[in-house]
Order: C-alpha cells, then structure tokens, then sequence
C-alpha cells in the first residue's frame, strides 16, 4: 500500500514510508554512522523518512541516570544533521515532543498479551548484558510496543533495522492484525524490516567498535585526534617489527581500507604488507588521508551546528510539529476504531 502525502510546497507524492530512530546516549562514533545514519541518508531520496531522537527508549535502561538525556539529544541532532539528514528531505523530531506516542503505547498495552512481550529474545539478552541496572521494570519490558507506537504512528511500511531487530518488527505486525482483528477495520500497514548489507567496522583494538570498549572514532573527532587514533591501531601481530611480513585478512586496519581506500590502493598495500615493502605506518597513512577526505563534508556540517547548535534545535521543533500534525491524525482513526 503506498500513501500519499502532502508536502509543504504543494506537491502530492506517493512514496512508501521509512521510519528509524535513535536513543541519545552520548556521542555517535563511525560504527553508528556506517552501521545506520549512511544508510539513512541514502534512502531520504526514494521515501517519504521519518527519523526521530527515541528520548522515551533512553529511558527503559536508563531511568535511574536522567541528567544528560537533553544535552545528548541536542548532541544526536548535531550528528544527524552533520550526516547528512536534511529536513528539507525527511521529518526530523523528538520522541517525547509527540505525546501521542504515549497515547497510542497505552492503548495498544490494553491488547497486548503479556506473553508476546516476554518472549522478545533482546528482553531477556539485554537483561543480562546490563546486569548492573535493575530492568525488571514496566517500562523495560514494554519498550518494543512503544516502539511500535512508533512505527505505526506514521504508518510506515519500512523500518530499516540490523538483523537482530527483525523480531521487533515481527511483533509489530502481530500487534498490528491483533489491533485490526479486534476493531475490525485497518488502521495500519504491517510495517517491514529493510535489511541492508552495512559495511562492517571494527574497533581500534581490533574488537567490536564500541563505546564500552574505549576504542572508538566518533564523529566529533577532529582531524588531528582522527589521525592519531589510526596511528595507534593494533595491526597484524605478527608484524613485530618492519622487515616482518604480514597478512592484510587478520589486520584491522585492512578493514578499514575495505570501506575507504580503493580497490587499486587495497591491493597495493596488501601486496606491500605481504612482502614487507611497506610499515604499517606507510599502510595507515593512505588510509588517514582517505578517512579525512571521505568524512570532510561530514565534518564541515557537524562544525556549523556545532556553532550554532540553537539551528539543529530548530530543526527538531519544526520537525516535531510536522509528526505532531501527523500524529493526530493517526489518534483520531485510532480512537474512532475503538469507539473511545
Ligand atoms: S601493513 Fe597495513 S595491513 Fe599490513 S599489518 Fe600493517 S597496518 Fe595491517
């Protein structure tokens, strides 16, 4: 099913609809940008985006630590608008600023089987995982339905997720027909996941990139600490010293390559690696110049809002009162299908 929409500038368009989002949890590093915000940019121009700051979701593992969650959405916006989100293109907005998501989580809470909720295999895994937090809570348990407030809210049709995500979307197509086969009338579109090949990014120390592990590249990083941090990777073990000979496929730093050097560089340093014509500092260095180079504009947005961070916060104020708009809309055939 394909919904029309009708944009500020009078045109009608029939594009499906893509709805993601974020918590604001701190600074986004390149694993978060290649992983999802790359992806979102390059589907701004085939569909109708929705992309919101998921402040509520902060929430359900982090209730008991509030004090940041405003600055890291003003931080999240800076990131999203560095990337290259453009609300000229796509609907930008915070979570909390559209009340009617917690409307629509507690409507859908009346219909929702318990059961369904405590078999979403991240509840049990993510419990475990942040073993230091107490998550035996209301809210924790409940998220994926407020994430499919959030999603059927805009009647998305893609919801564009890693592989581990799909059961998410899964049990939203189950509220879905539940919701449909109760009130007996369609509100919604059962929402898909778009699955898309990312490119894949390791740490510095050679481990997932992650911000736990201290060994990440943010977004916010200028060029100088960009290149010191490639200047200490771990590279293959074996090469202890420059006359060692190594092997590109167990070396991070090849990985890197994979994403930002060449097809003719990649085979130039690896041949050079396996022969021991170059160190790996030679190696690093094309791919410093190629980093900065490729994330220059990125870095050149992320500066301007940075500097006047008052325009990122209103991009989200006027964002947030286009899915407002929408959003009531949305409640009143919701309210009508439920006579209430
Ligand atoms: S030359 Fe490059 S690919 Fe080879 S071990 Fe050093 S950094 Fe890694």
């Amino acid at each position: 099913m394909v919904y029309s929409c009708l944009r500020e500038k009078g045109q009608t368009m029939t594009k499906e609809r893509i709805l993601s989002g974020m918590r604001p949890s701190g600074k986004l590093h390149l694993g978060n940008y290649l992983g999802a915000l790359q992806n979102w940019v390059q589907l701004q121009e085939a569909y109708d985006c929705f992309y919101f700051i998921a402040d509520w979701h902060a929430l359900t593992t982090g209730y008991a630590d509030t004090a940041q969650v405003k600055d890291w959405v003003r931080e999240l916006a800076i990131d999203y608008l560095g990337a290259g989100l453009d609300p000229e293109k796509s609907v930008l907005f915070v979570q909390s600023r559209v009340p009617e998501h917690a409307e629509l989580h507690l409507l859908l809470s009346m219909l929702t089987p318990l059961p369904w909720l405590e078999r979403v295999p991240t509840f049990r895994e993510q419990q475990q995982e942040l073993a230091d937090r107490d998550l035996n809570t209301y809210g924790f348990l409940g998220y994926p339905l407020l994430q499919t407030a959030d999603i059927i809210m805009y009647k998305a049709h893609w919801v564009p997720v890693g592989i581990d995500q799909v059961p998410h979307i899964e049990f939203s197509r189950e509220v879905v027909r539940r919701f449909h086969h109760l009130f007996g009338t369609e509100v919604f579109p059962e929402p898909q996941p778009k699955l898309t090949d990312v490119p894949k990014l390791p740490g510095l120390d050679g481990r997932k990139m992650s911000k736990s592990y201290d060994n990440v590249i943010y977004l916010s990083d200028s060029d100088a600490t960009l290149t010191q941090k490639v200047k200490t990777m771990v590279t293959d073990p074996a090469r202890k010293r420059r006359t060692d000979a190594g092997d590109p496929e167990v070396c991070p730093v090849f990985d890197f390559h994979r994403v930002y050097s060449t097809a003719a560089q990649r085979q130039e340093v690896a041949q050079g690696c396996r022969t021991a014509a170059i160190g790996c500092l030679d190696c690093k260095q094309v791919l410093i110049d190629n980093m900065l180079e490729a994330l220059q504009p990125l870095h050149e947005r992320r500066a301007h809002y940075v500097a006047h961070p008052h325009e990122a916060m209103q991009v989200l104020e006027a964002g947030s009162q286009r899915a407002r708009a929408m959003a009531q809309e949305t409640m009143a055939h919701v309210r009508d299908a439920m006579h209430i």
